[in-house]
């Protein structure tokens, strides 16, 4: 009996208390991009109900093209409107090194894969590069509530990480130095503005 198998049995006596009648709009208006691994549950970490938020998965929870599409979808189409990026301790993709695993691939299907494995050694690093990768995204509609965390796998608690110049709400600070003319912080800045009808700081 494959792992399928056992999944399809397992399905047929879930289907049993499956809801009916909920609607495809998550109704905390959340996204959670978060890693695939096994020893973290998405809901259970946040007592979330069904219905509530999108959660996007996969190796590292590392913001991809594949990740910036389903999050255009889910602000565009499905009206979300804050982001969680959540990372986590003792990861695997912290045990690759980013060039010896493409090379391994590129020996076992004979090139080399177009896409980057987003290795990294510290989770506080993978996290901001996550946080940047989505503020300077031109396909979202919502970049002023983006926060950043790291997940305990021994604790379940989680470490708010932030980018240089935010405050501790996930808001850039005002205050902050001027960031440069095309840089994360001032296409962020020029979307708050946007909101709130007033100038862009440094623009
Ligand atoms: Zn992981």
């Amino acid at each position: 009996m494959t792992a399928i198998d056992d999944l399809l049995a397992r399905n047929l006596a879930a289907a049993e208390y499956h809801p009916v009648g909920m609607g495809p709009v998550p109704t905390l208006e959340i996204a959670l991009v978060m890693c695939m691994d096994a020893r973290i549950d998405g809901h259970a970490a946040f007592r979330l109900n069904l219905g509530e938020v999108h959660l996007l998965r996969n190796a590292g929870g590392v913001v991809t093209d594949d990740v910036i599409r389903s999050l255009s979808i889910s602000q565009h189409a499905l009206g979300t409107r804050e982001i969680m990026i959540i990372h986590h301790t003792d990861c695997g993709l912290a045990r690759l090194e980013e060039d010896v695993f493409r090379a391994h691939l590129a020996t076992f299907a004979g090139y080399r894969p177009t896409w980057s494995v987003q290795a990294f050694k510290d989770p506080h690093d993978s996290v901001r590069e996550s946080l940047r990768r989505i503020r300077d995204s031109p396909f979202l509609l919502h970049h002023d509530a983006v926060r950043g965390f790291i997940f305990d796998v021994n604790t379940g608690l989680l470490e708010e990480v932030f980018v240089d110049g935010d405050t501790p709400t996930g808001q850039l600070d005002p205050a902050a130095t001027p960031p440069p003319p095309g840089s994360a912080r001032t296409v962020v800045a020029a979307a708050i503005a946007a909101d709130s009808g007033g100038e862009v700081a440094g623009h």
